[in-house]
């Protein structure tokens, strides 16, 4: 049985948060001098929501969740370490999670002082049920999986992620970024039945808003609680959340989008088979593509000459000799495959 008072650190389960001065008060304000702010240079001099309501209830109704099964971070990257930092002694406790996947989860145990459990994947990037679930002890707290996962860019297969979640009695991440380029559904849906699960998603990605920073997490209502306790007061800047308000209204917009990129993946995979120097191309569910290639210093190293940069890949487990291709616009997609047209 999961219990998330058994999962947290003691001092984080014992926490009394900052109460900001627009914690304690809510409601319609003529005359603002709780919070040290200074009166001109409006509306920049206010502090932001500090629990961004407007917009969960915003992303809530795209979504189809409830407000309270969300947390908004700066980036997903935000939550992952609040998770790192709510579960896990440093130098005592672990996390398991699959290799090879997303480099934060590492980055954000390391800072932590907390061991990794890595998993190997199998020959075709799928889930080993029976390893990851024999790597956890006593003192694992999460396990983070990625689907579609970076780099390989497929999906995990559903019905393993849900065994690992049924029978893990910690939290189980499941990072969800790529999804909107998936052909499969998103985890969300399984939110009320799981109460060890939280799901991770980003609009860096098919929203196309890397730059304003603003990754969500969806899970109980107990978990959530406990990252807005932990987080920083005002961690979601105003100008992020009011261009998240505008930005959100456009998800047609982003559908298109979607299948543009879908649509281009699909070309730039057609004319990469054609090349003497690939020998395969891994099949994707997301917005990139994973290719193993003869003389991969050679290539990345000419293409970085054209000032083309994409990712080598090939120091990660079970990725040697790879590349991974982020898929552009039309045009940028065309100055690559030319350019590789120039090496044959
Ligand atoms: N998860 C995965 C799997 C990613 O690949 C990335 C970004 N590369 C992120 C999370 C981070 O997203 P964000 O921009 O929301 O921090």
């Amino acid at each position: 049985m999961f219990e998330l008072s058994k999962i947290l650190r003691d001092n984080i389960r014992q926490l009394k948060p900052y109460s900001s001065a627009r914690d304690e008060f809510s409601g319609e304000a003529e005359v603002l001098l709780d919070a040290n702010e200074n009166p001109f240079n409006q509306p920049f001099n206010r502090y932001p929501d500090p629990y961004q309501r407007k917009l969960k209830d915003k992303i809530a109704g795209l979504k189809g969740v409830d407000s309270s099964s969300i947390f908004l971070g700066n980036g997903s990257d935000e939550p992952i370490d609040l998770l790192f930092r709510a579960c896990c002694k440093p130098g005592v406790d672990n996390v398991v999670t699959i290799a090879p996947t997303y480099g934060m989860y590492q980055v954000a145990a390391d800072i932590n002082a907390v061991e990794v459990r890595k998993v190997l994947l199998t020959e075709d990037f799928q889930l080993d049920v029976d390893a990851l679930l024999s790597a956890v002890d006593e003192n694992t707290k999460m396990i983070f999986l990625c689907s579609p996962n970076n780099p390989t860019g497929n999906v995990l297969d559903q019905q393993e992620m849900l065994k690992i979640i049924g029978q893990f009695n910690g939290i189980v991440v499941v990072d969800e970024a790529y999804i909107d380029f998936a052909p499969s559904t998103s985890l969300l849906g399984l939110l009320s039945r799981y109460p060890n699960l939280v799901v991770l998603q980003t609009f860096s990605k098919a929203w196309g808003m890397a730059g304003i920073r603003l990754g969500m997490a969806f899970a109980s209502d107990e978990i959530i609680q406990v990252l807005s306790k932990i987080k920083y007061p005002y961690n979601l800047n105003m100008l992020t959340q009011e261009k998240a308000m505008e930005l959100l209204d456009h998800s047609d917009e982003m559908n298109r989008w979607v299948e543009v990129l879908l649509h281009e993946r699909r070309k730039m995979e057609m004319e990469m088979i054609d090349f003497p120097f690939v020998e395969k191309i891994y099949p994707s569910d997301a917005n990139f593509i994973l290719i193993k290639v003869h003389d991969l210093k050679g290539i990345y190293d000419y293409l970085v000459d054209e000032k083309i940069i994409i990712r080598d890949r090939s120091k990660v487990e079970l990725c040697e000799g790879c590349l991974r291709i982020s898929i552009g616009s039309s045009e940028e997609n065309q100055q690559l495959v030319e350019a590789l047209k120039a090496l044959i």
